[in-house]
C-alpha cells in the first residue's frame, strides 16, 4: 500500500509540516488520499515574513512589472495545468469542471495581467483622473490618488473552485502590491497545495508574494493590523464570525465577504414552451446543477415560472436530468461527478430535507440513479434533485435554505411583479437570469433584478451564441449585496483598488503632476528645445511642452475640408442658417481643428514615434471662425512603460500627450489627449 502523503504549508518562503494530521478522503471512492499536517502554522511567522520581505519586494516593481509577473506566472501554470487536472479528479471534478477551475483561473491571471497593463500606470501611484482646480484663479488643485497600504491579505479560500479563487483573489492584491496568505479549504487544500508548489517552481513570484497556510486562521485573524485585508469566500456561518471579529473590528481592518447566495432565474412570461428562449434556460438550470455538481457560488437555486408553463418546464428538466451520466468524473463519458466530501453530501442531505418540507421532490435520490465506477458506491455522490415549490409566496425554506449541490426548486408566478418579488426574497444574491425577448419587460425587470443581485443575465436566442455560461469574468463584478456578503471581486480595476488606499490629494498643479507622474493642467512645463516627437520614450519627461506656430483659418480651409470629409453641416456652409444659430456665424469644422492642429504640431520626418493609436477626451470648447487663429500646445502628459517589444527586440511605451488648442485669445477651443506608441532607446 502507497504512502499517504502529507501537504505541506509554505510559510516564510519555506515548506513547513510533516506530521500527519487530518485525513482527506477522495470524493470518488472515499480512500484516504492525503493528511494535512499536524503543525501549526506559525502565525506570526507568516505575517513578518509577509510585512518584511513581501512587502519590500513587491514595492521594489511597479503595477507594469508586477503584470508582467500575473502574464509569466499564467504561462507557467498552463504548462504545467495537465499536473493539476490529475489531482482535481480527487475532488470529484470532471475534466469540464476542473476548466471552470483550472483554466478559467489561468485565465483570470492573463485577465488581470492586460487589464492592468492597459489601465495602470508604471510606478505605484494610480492617479484617479480628472484633477480639479480649487480657486478660481487656479493655484491649488485637487485630485485623488490610490497608493498601496503596505499590508498584508489573508484570502480565506473555498473549497469548490481551489485554484479559481486561489488565483482570482491572488491577481487583485498582488497587483497592489500586497503580499498574501492564502487559507485554502481543508477538504480540497491537496490542490492549492500542488498549485502553490507550481507557483514556486516557477520562481516568478517576488519572495514573501504569496504564502500558503493550511489549517486554521484562528491565529491569523487574531494578529491582523489596520491596514492588512481579509477576502472570504464561504458560508453564512462563517462569514458572519469575519463579520463580528473582535481584532478585525478594533483594528477596522477591511473584510471582503463572499457569501451564501440564493441565486435564481426567471422565465419571462413572453416565453412558451419550445421556443429557443425556453430550451436556453432549461440548459442553464441543467449546467447549473450538474457543473461541478451543483457546487458554485453562482448556481440557479430558484427559478420563477409563468403558472402557464409550469408543467411544461417541469417535466423538460426530468427529461433532461435523467439523461446525466454520473460517475467517476475521470471516466469518459461522465457529466457529472460526486460532491468534494462526505461531509458536504450528508449536509446537503439534510437541506434537502428541510426544503421538501415546502417543496415536492420532483426528482431526486428516490429516482434510482446509479453513479458508474469502481469504488463508487463509497463516494459522496448525490442525485440531481428538482423541486417544486407551489406556493414560493408562502414558503420561507426556499428562499433561505443554500443546499449547495445539484438542488434547485422551481415555483409558478403569477405576473412580473410577483416574479421579481420571489427573487428579491433571496435577501441578496450574486446573480439572477431573465429568459426573455421582450426588451420592455428587460428594461422594466432588470433595474429592479439588480437591486438585489450583483449579475444579472438577459439570455436569449443571440447571447446562445456566445455560449450561456454565466462565468464569471475578470471585466465584471463578482459579489453579490445583503447575504451574498456585499463583497466584490474580479471587475478590472475596481477589484484592483480594493487593496490600494484611496487618497485625496490637495496642492499646487505642479506638486499634484510631481506626485502623480502624470501632467496636471496649470502646471509648470518644460519647453522642449528639441521636438518631443524626437525624443525616445525614455528620454521623455513628463511636462516636456512644445508649443506650435499659429495658424490663421480662412474660408478656403473650410471649403476644402467640408469637399474631402463630404461634411457640409449648415453650421460651416450657409451663411443665413449660421448667423440665425448660437454662433452668430460661420465655423470651422472641429474636425478641421484637430487635423490642423496635428499639422502644427506634428514633426513629419521619421523618428521614434511609432503609432498614434488614437484620442482620449475631445471636447470642441470654443468655435473657431474664418479669420481665427490657432494654436497648439502639446505637453507629455503620462508615460506607461508596458514592458514591451516589437518583433525586432525594440522596447516600446505609451506615450499620452495633453493637446490645448488656444485662439487668438489665448481661449481654449479644443481640448484632447492623444495617444502614441514610442520606441525606446537602442538597446533598451
Ligand atoms: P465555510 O465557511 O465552512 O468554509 C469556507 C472557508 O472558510 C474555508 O477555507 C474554511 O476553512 C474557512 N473557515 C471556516 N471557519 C472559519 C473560521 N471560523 N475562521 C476562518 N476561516 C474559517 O464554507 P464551506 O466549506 O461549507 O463552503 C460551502 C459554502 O460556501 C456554500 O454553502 C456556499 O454558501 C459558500 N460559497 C459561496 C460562494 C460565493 O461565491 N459566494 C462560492 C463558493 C461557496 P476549513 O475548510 O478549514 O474549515
Amino acid at each position: 500500500m502507497s504512502k499517504v502523503s502529507t501537504l505541506q504549508s509554505w510559510i516564510g518562503g519555506r515548506w513547513m509540516g510533516s506530521e500527519a494530521g487530518l485525513s482527506l478522503h477522495s470524493a470518488i471512492d472515499n480512500s484516504l488520499i492525503y493528511h494535512t499536517h499536524a503543525e501549526s502554522v506559525d502565525a506570526q511567522q507568516a505575517l513578518d515574513y509577509a510585512r518584511r520581505t513581501g512587502v519590500p519586494a513587491l514595492m521594489a516593481l511597479d503595477f507594469q512589472q508586477r503584470a508582467a509577473c500575473l502574464r509569466a506566472l499564467a504561462s507557467h501554470i498552463q504548462q504545467h495545468r495537465e499536473e493539476l487536472y490529475t489531482i482535481a479528479y480527487l475532488s470529484g471534478a470532471t475534466r469540464a469542471d476542473s476548466k471552470q477551475d483550472i483554466c478559467a483561473g489561468i485565465g483570470v491571471l492573463n485577465s488581470y495581467a492586460g487589464i492592468a497593463a492597459s489601465g495602470l500606470p508604471s510606478g505605484n501611484v494610480l492617479h484617479e483622473a480628472p484633477a480639479m482646480s480649487l480657486c478660481r484663479r487656479g493655484g491649488a488643485a485637487g485630485t485623488h490618488i490610490m497608493v498601496p497600504r503596505g499590508g498584508v491579505a489573508l484570502h480565506i479560500n473555498p473549497f469548490n473552485l481551489p485554484v479559481w479563487s486561489l488565483l482570482e483573489k491572488f491577481a487583485a492584491s498582488f497587483l497592489a502590491a500586497m503580499p498574501c496568505i492564502v487559507k485554502p479549504a481543508t477538504c480540497t487544500s491537496y490542490l492549492a497545495e500542488a498549485l502553490v508548489r507550481l507557483i514556486d517552481a516557477s520562481g516568478v513570484l517576488p519572495k514573501g508574494a504569496l504564502q500558503l497556510a493550511i489549517g486554521p486562521a484562528d491565529a491569523l485573524l487574531a494578529r491582523l493590523q489596520d491596514n492588512d485585508a481579509v477576502s472570504f469566500t464561504g458560508s453564512d456561518a462563517t462569514a458572519t464570525t469575519l463579520r463580528n471579529h473582535p481584532n478585525l473590528l478594533a483594528r477596522s481592518v477591511q473584510v471582503s465577504l463572499g457569501a451564501a447566495s440564493l441565486n435564481c432565474a426567471i422565465l419571462g412570461p413572453d416565453v412558451r414552451s419550445g421556443e429557443p428562449e425556453f430550451e436556453l434556460l432549461v440548459d442553464a438550470i441543467v449546467r447549473s446543477m450538474t457543473v461541478k455538481a451543483g457546487q458554485d457560488g453562482a448556481a440557479i437555486r430558484r427559478v420563477m415560472v409563468p403558472h402557464g408553463q409550469i408543467e411544461a418546464l417541469t417535466a423538460r428538466l426530468r427529461e433532461r436530468l435523467a439523461a446525466v451520466v454520473i460517475g467517476d468524473p475521470a471516466q469518459a463519458g461522465v457529466q457529472m461527478g460526486p460532491l468534494a466530501s462526505q461531509e458536504q453530501r450528508s449536509e446537503l442531505g439534510a437541506r434537502v430535507r428541510a426544503l421538501a418540507e415546502e417543496s415536492d421532490i420532483v426528482c431526486g435520490q428516490a429516482d434510482g440513479y446509479a453513479p458508474s465506477g469502481a469504488g463508487v458506491r463509497d463516494g459522496a455522490f448525490a442525485a440531481p434533485t428538482l423541486l417544486l415549490c407551489r406556493g414560493g409566496a408562502r414558503s420561507d425554506a426556499v428562499h433561505e435554505i443554500e443546499a449547495f449541490g445539484p438542488v434547485c426548486a422551481l415555483m409558478p408566478y403569477a405576473d412580473v411583479e410577483e416574479a421579481l418579488a420571489l427573487a428579491a426574497r433571496g435577501r441578496g444574491s450574486l446573480a439572477s437570469t431573465l429568459a426573455t425577448r421582450d426588451p420592455k419587460l428587460a428594461a422594466y425587470a432588470v433595474p429592479r433584478l439588480a437591486a438585489s443581485h450583483g449579475r444579472v443575465l438577459v439570455l436569449e436566442r443571440e447571447v446562445a451564441a456566445a455560449g450561456t455560461d454565466v462565468l464569471a469574468s475578470a471585466h465584471l463584478k463578482y459579489g453579490g449585496p445583503g447575504r451574498a456578503g456585499c463583497g466584490e471581486q474580479l471587475g478590472g480595476l475596481r477589484a484592483i483598488s480594493q487593496y490600494l488606499q484611496r487618497s485625496a490629494l490637495q496642492g499646487s498643479p505642479t506638486m499634484l503632476t510631481a506626485v502623480t507622474s502624470e501632467y496636471v493642467r496649470g502646471a509648470a512645463v518644460r519647453e522642449s528645445v528639441q521636438h518631443p516627437f524626437r525624443k525616445h520614450f525614455d528620454e521623455l519627461e513628463v511636462g516636456e511642452s512644445l508649443l506650435t506656430h499659429r495658424r490663421t483659418v480662412c474660408e478656403a480651409d473650410i471649403v476644402a475640408f467640408g469637399g474631402i470629409s463630404g461634411d457640409y453641416f449648415y453650421m460651416h456652409f450657409d451663411e443665413i442658417a449660421a448667423r440665425d444659430s448660437q454662433f452668430g456665424r460661420r465655423i470651422a469644422h472641429g474636425y478641421f481643428v484637430l487635423a490642423a492642429a496635428a499639422g502644427l504640431f506634428v514633426s513629419p520626418a521619421p523618428g521614434p514615434v511609432l503609432a498614434n493609436y488614437g484620442l482620449d477626451d475631445l471636447r470642441f470648447v470654443a468655435p473657431v471662425g474664418i479669420g481665427d487663429t490657432i494654436r497648439a500646445r502639446l505637453t507629455c502628459k503620462r508615460k506607461v512603460d508596458r514592458q514591451r517589444r516589437d518583433d525586432k527586440g525594440v522596447g516600446q511605451g505609451v506615450v499620452s500627450w495633453d493637446v490645448q488648442v488656444t485662439n487668438q485669445n489665448d481661449e481654449l477651443v479644443a481640448s484632447y489627449d492623444i495617444l502614441t506608441l514610442v520606441a525606446k532607446g537602442a538597446g533598451l
